[in-house]
């Protein structure tokens, strides 16, 4: 039996065939990031529009043609197999979490003048929350300050690892608006368009020797004296820590349902790899430690799923799963690194060049350990929750 419902697998196939025939031949004229890259994405998420398979992370009342969690991580083991397929479907981070905080938290005429064309994919946005100079880890010490004056909001800060900023429409930047208040009510969201005077996009930060461009960028961001109306509050004054795990939340099951593609590709890879290749007399695929490799990353990678479908079936009952999502996204990070590194391995030198994916994956994949919050941070959030559930009540239910 499926783990899925027949009509969401009908899907998932039709987003199969799109990724056949449009996505996989031209990666890697998408990886060169020049302009006929972008000349061809724009023209590849026109078709994905036409075959309506737009905007799956948000529902039609939002612009998109998405039906919930589930039916969303069904997809994203499909679209997240090319790690360029969300941008071709109008779905990749940060994009797809802000939309969603605006579709939840947004005034009408916030819907207006930053979601709609958000999910349009008329313009891209960025979420600026962590800082050079303290731990990303905890958001209470966050030090880019909002200042009430008359009806605006003045704000000054550093980020960095703004992801997506450069040629952004707008941000979602989280300042601290009342440093004085209880520590968990001293943020405020609030929504910048980024050609608001004072927005500074300084570089992007070359991450492991990348710098991107556009869309693949993690950029230096500088407020100076940045002034935007109260009106653009997102969700309410000194809400932005309640609204950054609503966002952060599902946003990282969107990205374990996308490693759930790029492990699986990397798996195949592996597997096909070592059937073809031969050393000391067989192939590859006899050899005890291949063997091991190939059974492990299996279990792991069902684990994954099912971790992923549990948590996904909970937020759409109206849970936030918290410590389902936190254990979910570290056990999967550590996955995604192990077995595209099992299947680097296997490939010996070729594994590193850009033969395969599997260099690049292994790039993007190092990232998933730190970003939206590290694995030890997780770890020591879960842990606490089922520690006090032994504390307070009968203790944690494995439901
Ligand atoms: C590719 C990428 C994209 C990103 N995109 C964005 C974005 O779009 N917007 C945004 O705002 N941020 C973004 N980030 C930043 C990311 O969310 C932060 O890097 C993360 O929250 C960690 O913060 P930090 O880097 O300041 O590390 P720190 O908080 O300084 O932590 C450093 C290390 O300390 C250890 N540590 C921390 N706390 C504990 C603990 N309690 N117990 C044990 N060890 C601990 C961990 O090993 C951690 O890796 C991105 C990061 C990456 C890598």
């Amino acid at each position: 039996m499926s783990l899925f419902p027949a009509e969401y697998l009908e899907a998932r196939s039709r987003y199969r065939a799109f990724m056949d025939e449009h996505v996989y031949p031209n990666e890697t004229a998408i990886e060169r990031e020049d302009n006929d890259a972008l000349a061809l994405l724009a023209e590849l998420r026109e078709q994905a529009r036409e075959a309506g398979l737009w905007a799956p992370h948000v529902p039609p009342e939002a612009g998109g043609t998405g039906l919930g969690f589930l039916y969303y991580a069904c997809l994203n083991e499909e679209i997240g197999r090319s790690s360029y397929a969300q941008l071709v479907f109008g779905c990749q981070a940060p994009d797809a979490g802000n939309a969603e905080i605006l579709y939840l938290f947004g005034t009408d005429d916030q819907k207006e003048q930053f979601l709609r064309p958000l999910v349009a994919g008329e313009m891209r946005s960025f979420f600026a929350m962590t800082e050079p100079d303290v731990a990303g880890s905890d958001p209470t010490l966050l030090q880019t300050r909002a200042v009430r004056d008359g009806d605006d909001w003045v704000i000054d800060g550093h980020k960095w690892f703004s992801s997506g900023a450069d040629g952004a429409g707008f941000a979602v930047v989280f300042a601290i608006s009342d440093p004085d208040g209880e520590p968990h009510r001293r943020g405020t969201m609030i929504l910048v368009p980024a050609d608001t005077e004072g927005v500074d996009v300084v570089r992007p930060v070359p991450v492991m020797g990348h710098a991107g461009r556009g869309w693949n960028t993690h950029c230096e961001v500088r407020f100076t004296g940045v002034r935007v109306p109260i009106a653009n509050t997102l969700g309410g004054e000194g809400e932005a820590f309640r609204l950054a795990q609503k966002r952060l939340g599902p946003g990282r099951i969107h990205h374990v349902m996308r490693w759930l593609g790029q492990m699986q590709r990397a798996f195949e890879l592996m597997c096909r790899y070592a059937n073809g290749r031969e050393a000391f007399g067989g192939p590859l695929a006899e050899k005890g430690t291949v063997q091991n490799w190939v059974a492990d990353s299996a279990a792991e990678i069902q684990a994954c799923r099912l971790l992923t479908m549990d948590a996904a079936r909970k937020i759409d009952e109206g849970s936030e799963a918290r410590v389902e999502v936190a254990l979910l996204k570290v056990y999967a990070a550590n996955v995604l690194v192990e077995v595209i590194d099992r299947a680097i391995q296997v490939h010996g030198a070729r594994g590193l060049t850009d033969e395969t994916p599997l260099a690049r994956m292994a790039m993007n994949a190092r990232a998933a350990r730190i970003y939206d919050g590290p694995d030890e941070v997780h770890r020591m959030t879960a842990a606490r929750r089922i520690l006090r559930s032994y504390r307070d009540g009968e203790g944690w239910t494995f439901s």
